[in-house]
C-alpha cells in the first residue's frame, strides 16, 4: 500500500477517489491538489437547478463526510516526473508514491478569437452564474451546439421565462450522439417550448456592437439577433500539462488499462472524464463524460492503487447517463457510439414515453429513453449481465 497518496483534481471523481481511500483504511498522507478554489461539487446542476436559481452554489458540494486529507484548493497542477514520483504544483514539488490523475475536461472554446464580450460556456460553478445572470427575460440566447448541455440550457432558460431562446446545431437533429429517433423527439420537444432550432445550421462568425456580441451568422447569411451566446461545443481534457510525461494519451485523454491504472507508468492511476478506458464494445480506448462513469472509476482508482496487484477489480460498469429538460426525463444505458443501429421498441406519439434499443450488428450495445426509468434499469441490467 502506497504511503502518500496524491490526487490531482478538483470535481467528482477526485473526490470520490479521496473518500475511497479513508474508507478503505488509508491512513497515510493524502493530498488533493485542485485548480478550484472551491470544495469539490456537482455539475449536473449547472445547467438545471442552479442556472434556475433553485439550488444555492453551497447546496451543490458533494455531499459525504468530511474526508481528512491536506487540500491545496486553488493551486494547478503544472508537470509530472513518472520515474522520479513527483508531481509539479507550480513551484512546488510534491512527492508520490500513488497518484490519481482526474482533472476532467473543460469548455471547448470558439476556434478563433472573439474579441467581443457576450460568450459564454459551462463547466464550472461560476460558469452558470455568470449565465443566470445576463440569460434573463428579454434577452437573447443564442446557443451554439444542440448536444445535451446546450438542450437543457436552453430547457432551463425557458423555464426562466427567457422568450428568445435559439439552437443552432450542425447535425440533422438535437443530441445528436444519443441517434436520430431521439433526436427528433428532442427537437419536437424543444420547438413545443418555443425554442427556436436551427438544424444542419452552420456558425460563420459573429457580428458586435460597442464592443458586445449582437448577432450570430449563419452560413446561409442570416443573421441571429443575439444578446448572450452560449457555446456548447463539447469539452476538451486537461492532460497539457502532462504532455511529455511519458502518459500515453489517446485524444488528449489518459489511457488507462482495465483497473483504471495509467498504461505504461507504476503507481499512477486515472479516472473521470480525462481517462480513456478499454470497453468490450469499444475499437479502443473510450472516455466516458457521464457523471456516474467518473464517480465509479474515482472509487476504482483508489482501491486498486491501494491493493496488491493480484486483488484489483476491473472496471465493468455500464455507463449510464441522465438528462432533464422540461419535465422529461431522458435516460441511457451502455455504449450508444457503439451502434450501427438505433430501433424504436416502444413509442408513445401522443405522451412522453420513448425507448431506443442500440445494436451494433445483432448485439445490443445501449439503450436510451424518455421518462421510461424501470425500463432503462432492466437494459442497465442486461447490459452488466452480458459485460460480467
Ligand atoms: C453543465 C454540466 C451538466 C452535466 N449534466 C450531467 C447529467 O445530467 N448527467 C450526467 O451523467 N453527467 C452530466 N455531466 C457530466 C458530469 O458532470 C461529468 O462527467 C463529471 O463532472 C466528470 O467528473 P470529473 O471529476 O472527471 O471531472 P471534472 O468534474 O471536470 O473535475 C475536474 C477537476 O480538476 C480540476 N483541474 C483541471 N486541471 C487541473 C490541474 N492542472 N491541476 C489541478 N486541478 C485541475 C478542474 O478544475 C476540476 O475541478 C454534466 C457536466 C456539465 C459540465
Amino acid at each position: 500500500m502506497p504511503e502518500r497518496i496524491v490526487i490531482v483534481g478538483g470535481g467528482l471523481a477526485a473526490h470520490r477517489a479521496a473518500h475511497t481511500a479513508r474508507r478503505e483504511g488509508f491512513a497515510g498522507e493524502l493530498v488533493v491538489i485542485s485548480d478550484e478554489a472551491r470544495a469539490p461539487y456537482d455539475r449536473p446542476p449547472l445547467s438545471k437547478q442552479l442556472l434556475a436559481g433553485a439550488l444555492a452554489p453551497e447546496q451543490v458540494t458533494l455531499p459525504g463526510p468530511e474526508i481528512e486529507c491536506d487540500w491545496r484548493l486553488g493551486v494547478a497542477a503544472t508537470g509530472l516526473d513518472l520515474a522520479a514520483g513527483v508531481l509539479y504544483a507550480g513551484e512546488e514539488a510534491v512527492p508520490y508514491d500513488g497518484l490519481i490523475l482526474a482533472t476532467g475536461r473543460r469548455a471547448r472554446p470558439w476556434p478563433a478569437p472573439l474579441g467581443l464580450s457576450g460568450f459564454h460556456t459551462l463547466r464550472r460553478l461560476e460558469d452558470s452564474l455568470a449565465l443566470a445572470e445576463v440569460a434573463r427575460p428579454g434577452t437573447s440566447v443564442v446557443i451554439v451546439g444542440g448536444g445535451f448541455i446546450g438542450c437543457e440550457v436552453a430547457a432551463t432558460l425557458r423555464g426562466l421565462g427567457v422568450e428568445a431562446v435559439t439552437i443552432v446545431e450542425i447535425a440533422p437533429y438535437l443530441m445528436p450522439v444519443a441517434g436520430p429517433e431521439v433526436g427528433e423527439r428532442a427537437v419536437r420537444l424543444h420547438r413545443n417550448h418555443g425554442v427556436d432550432v436551427r438544424l444542419g445550421a452552420s456558425v460563420e462568425g459573429f457580428d458586435g456592437v460597442n464592443g458586445a456580441v449582437c448577432a450570430v451568422r449563419l452560413a446561409d447569411g442570416e443573421r441571429l439577433e443575439a444578446d448572450v451566446v452560449l457555446l456548447a461545443l463539447g469539452a476538451i481534457p486537461n492532460t497539457e500539462w502532462l504532455a511529455g510525461s511519458g502518459l500515453t494519451l489517446e485524444r488528449g485523454a489518459v489511457v488507462v488499462d482495465e483497473h483504471c491504472l495509467a498504461v505504461g507508468a507504476q503507481n499512477v492511476a486515472a479516472a473521470g472524464d480525462m481517462a480513456a478506458f478499454p470497453h468490450p464494445h469499444a475499437a479502443g480506448p473510450v472516455s466516458i463524460e457521464h457523471w456516474a462513469t467518473a464517480r465509479e472509476m474515482g472509487a476504482l482508482a483508489a482501491h486498486n492503487l491501494m491493493v496488491a496487484a493480484g486483488e484489483r477489480t476491473p472496471f465493468r460498469a455500464v455507463p449510464t447517463f441522465w438528462s432533464d429538460q422540461y419535465d422529461h426525463k431522458i435516460k441511457s444505458a451502455g455504449l450508444l457510439t457503439a451502434a450501427d443501429a438505433f430501433t424504436v421498441v416502444e413509442d408513445d406519439p401522443d405522451g412522453p414515453g420513448l425507448v431506443i434499443e442500440a445494436r451494433r450488428g445483432e448485439e445490443l450495445v445501449g439503450a436510451i429513453g424518455f421518462n421510461r426509468p424501470r425500463a432503462l434499469i432492466d437494459y442497465q441490467r442486461t447490459l452488466a449481465e452480458a459485460l460480467a
